[in-house]
């Protein structure tokens, strides 16, 4: 079994797992309370059988990912073989990205070219808030590199996060590091990396939009928030320019797809629009025929 494009309604682009299979969560505890706390968020910690299960039922397939900030955080992350493995027994609605901390160096590429190989990783993830790393310092342009050699995409947090929202000093978390300004760069230096800019970047949306306008290799998805709260310059970038450049993304556990969706739903979004950005935009962009 794998993937049915034609039967589903939705591609969620934004998925995190934030517990593996032994009750190791991803990130240390009071980050987790801080998040769901700035999120309103319900159940911050669901299982990846319980993500599948869950988007299954309303015949939406996501991409699931966790986030190593092994380095910053000083905490152990959830394996990606496991998210990987996970992904696996759910092959008709999860597709699995890997997350490696820029960090690891040489270490991280090999790893991810065992992810790609062994494990039918599709694309990683970064957060270079919790990561510590500006994304044109070239920490991880071997990363990149190896991305881009392989066709996959690579996703990055942009914008304010709600991870260390209301801790002191933010957890010691550090915004600028998610200018989406910085993956101008990374654009211009790899014309062959496929870029998602994860979320209306708060408080960087001009920049996002021009960005994603300039470089035929970036995307936008748009997760993190309820499109309740989309501001209107980037309503009208989903109408017009970037139709074909922005994809549906919830940031579940923190948004649930379902009040994503209701919002969207209600939101002045062109009827030819809308199934780009829902499913066809991810289909391109992920490369998933
Ligand atoms: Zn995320």
């Amino acid at each position: 079994m794998s993937l049915d494009l034609e039967n589903l309604v939705a591609i969620d682009t934004h998925v995190h797992v934030e517990i593996d299979d032994h009750g190791h969560t991803a990130l240390p505890q009071p980050f987790l309370d801080a998040s769901a706390k700035y999120f309103k968020a319900g159940e911050r910690t669901p299982t990846i059988d319980q993500i599948a299960e869950k988007y299954r039922e309303r015949r939406i397939a996501a991409v699931i990912f966790t986030v190593d900030a092994e380095k910053a955080l000083g905490h152990g992350r959830i394996s990606n073989e496991e998210v990987a493995a996970g992904a696996a027994r759910h092959p008709d609605v999860l597709i699995p990205f890997g997350s490696i901390d820029p960090a690891k160096g040489a270490d991280g590429v090999a790893e991810l070219e065992r992810l790609v190989a062994d494990h039918g990783v599709r694309g990683l993830k970064f957060h270079p808030s919790l990561q510590e790393f500006a994304p044109n310092d070239g920490t991880a342009y071997p990363l990149f590199e190896a991305l881009a050699a392989r066709g996959l995409p690579a996703i990055f947090h942009t914008g304010q996060t709600g991870i260390g929202a209301g801790m002191p000093g933010g957890g010691g978390i550090k915004l600028r590091f998610s200018d989406p300004m910085l993956l101008d760069d990374v654009a211009a230096d790899f014309p062959e990396l496929t870029i998602i800019m994860a979320h209306p970047s708060v408080p960087w949306q001009s920049e996002a939009i021009s960005v994603a306008t300039h470089k035929p290799n970036v995307a936008i998805d748009l997760s993190g928030w309820s499109p309740k709260y989309f501001p209107q310059e980037l309503v009208r970038a989903i109408n017009g320019p970037l139709r074909s450049k922005v994809l549906f993304g919830s940031d579940y556990p923190v948004i649930d797809p379902d009040r994503w969706l209701a919002d969207f739903d209600k939101l002045e979004i062109k009827p030819e629009v809308k199934p780009k950005v829902l499913k066809e935009n991810a289909i391109r962009v992920l490369r998933l025929s």
